[in-house]
């Protein structure tokens, strides 16, 4: 499976957790983004850490949301 990440700009509040745990994904400036891959694991780790829960996560190949 591989995930395909969104960021909701509104909800997040650039604490920078994403970025901390997955930085080969996410950048952190005023509003996260999307910079890149990192494995599975790791992205959805990134995702529940969020305290905002700005991040969803698509499984890419069924369309499904599989967070949160
Ligand atoms: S952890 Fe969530 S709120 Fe914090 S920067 Fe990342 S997406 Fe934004």
């Amino acid at each position: 499976m591989t995930y395909e990440i969104e960021i909701d700009e509104a909800a997040c509040a650039a604490h920078g957790d994403c970025e901390a745990i997955a930085p080969e994904a996410f950048e952190v400036d005023d509003v996260a983004r999307v910079i890149g891959t990192a494995p599975d694991e790791l992205v959805m780790e990134a995702a529940k850490a969020c305290p905002s829960v700005a991040i969803r996560l698509v499984d890419a190949s069924s369309g499904r949301q599989v967070y949160p």
